[in-house]
C-alpha cells in the first residue's frame, strides 16, 4: 500500500478499536519499511559473523541510549520553539510535532516521518554499533534501533486510542503522555520511558503539581508568534489542520 492510499483513509484513534489500530499500524508503509529493514539487517549481522557477546552489548546499549536521545529531541528540538522561526524548517516542524499536538488523534501525523526518523535512528545506532562490533555490530545496532522505534510508535498510537489499557504499565504511560498533551507540555517528554524525565526534573505525576499550560496545543506558536513567523500558519490554512488556538481543555 502506498502512503497516499494509506492516508486517503482517515485514521482517528479516538474512534478506533485495538484491532483497527493493529491493522492500520501494519499497513502503514513506514512500518513496513522498518520491518523489512529489520529482517535484512538481521541477515546481514548473521552473515558478517560478529562475536555474539559484542552483538549482545550493542543491543543493550541501544536500548539504554535510545530513550535518552528521544527525550532530548522531543524536549529541545520538537518543543524548542526555534524550528518555526525559520522558513526553511517551519514545514518540517509542523509535520513532525505541531500537527500532532493540534490533532493528537490523527494517526497520519502521529507517526514520525520516515525521512526524518530513519536518518536519526541510523546516526544514533549504526556508528555506535560499528565501534563495538564492526559491520555486524552496526547492522544489529540499527536493527535494534528500528525495532525499538516500532515499539515506541505502537505504544504512542495506543496512548491516543480511546480505550483503557488492561496493563498497569500501559495505563500509567498513557496517563503521563495525556498530561503532556492536555495539561502541561513542558514535562513528561518520555513516551514509553519516563526515567529521563525524572533525571532532568521534567517529570510530574499529578496534574495538580504543575500549572495548566495555555500552550499545550499550539506549543507556543501563538497568534502573535504567527504574525512574526507566518510560515506554519500559512501551511495550516486550507488543510485539515485545526485552526491555531490556545488549549481550553
Ligand atoms: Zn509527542
Ligand atoms: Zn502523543
Ligand atoms: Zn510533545
Amino acid at each position: 500500500m502506498s502512503y497516499k492510499t494509506w492516508k486517503s483513509q482517515k485514521y482517528l484513534l479516538d474512534k478506533m478499536s485495538l484491532n483497527d489500530l493493529v491493522k492500520a499500524y501494519f499497513t502503514y508503509p513506514g512500518i513496513q519499511v522498518y520491518l523489512m529493514l529489520f529482517f535484512a539487517l538481521c541477515i546481514l549481522a548473521v552473515y558478517s559473523l560478529g562475536r555474539l557477546a559484542d552483538l549482545a552489548i550493542v543491543v543493550v546499549v541501544v536500548i539504554l541510549v535510545y530513550p535518552l536521545v528521544w527525550y532530548v529531541l522531543h524536549r529541545f528540538l520538537l518543543h524548542g520553539r526555534w524550528l518555526y522561526k525559520s522558513e526553511m524548517t517551519a514545514a518540517l516542524w509542523k509535520r513532525i510535532h505541531f500537527d500532532h499536538h493540534q490533532n493528537p488523534n490523527d494517526m497520519a501525523v502521529l507517526f514520525g516521518g520516515l525521512h526524518t526518523t530513519l536518518p536519526t535512528v541510523v546516526v544514533v545506532t549504526a556508528p555506535m554499533g560499528g565501534l563495538i562490533g564492526g559491520l555486524s555490530g552496526a547492522a544489529i545496532g540499527l536493527a535494534a534501533g528500528i525495532l525499538v522505534t516500532c515499539f515506541y510508535e505502537f505504544c504512542h498510537c495506543s496512548q491516543h486510542l480511546g480505550y483503557a489499557p488492561k496493563s498497569a504499565f500501559l495505563e500509567r504511560i498513557k496517563q503521563l503522555h495525556m498530561a503532556h498533551h492536555f495539561h502541561n507540555e513542558t514535562g513528561n517528554y518520555g513516551i514509553t520511558n519516563y526515567l529521563w524525565d525524572r533525571f532532568f526534573s521534567s517529570y510530574y505525576d499529578s496534574n495538580s503539581s504543575v500549572p495548566r499550560s495555555p500552550t499545550a496545543r499550539n506549543l507556543g506558536y501563538t497568534d502573535s508568534e504567527a504574525k512574526r513567523y507566518p510560515w506554519v500558519a500559512q501551511l495550516s490554512t486550507g488543510s485539515e489542520t485545526a485552526p491555531i488556538v490556545a488549549a481550553k481543555n
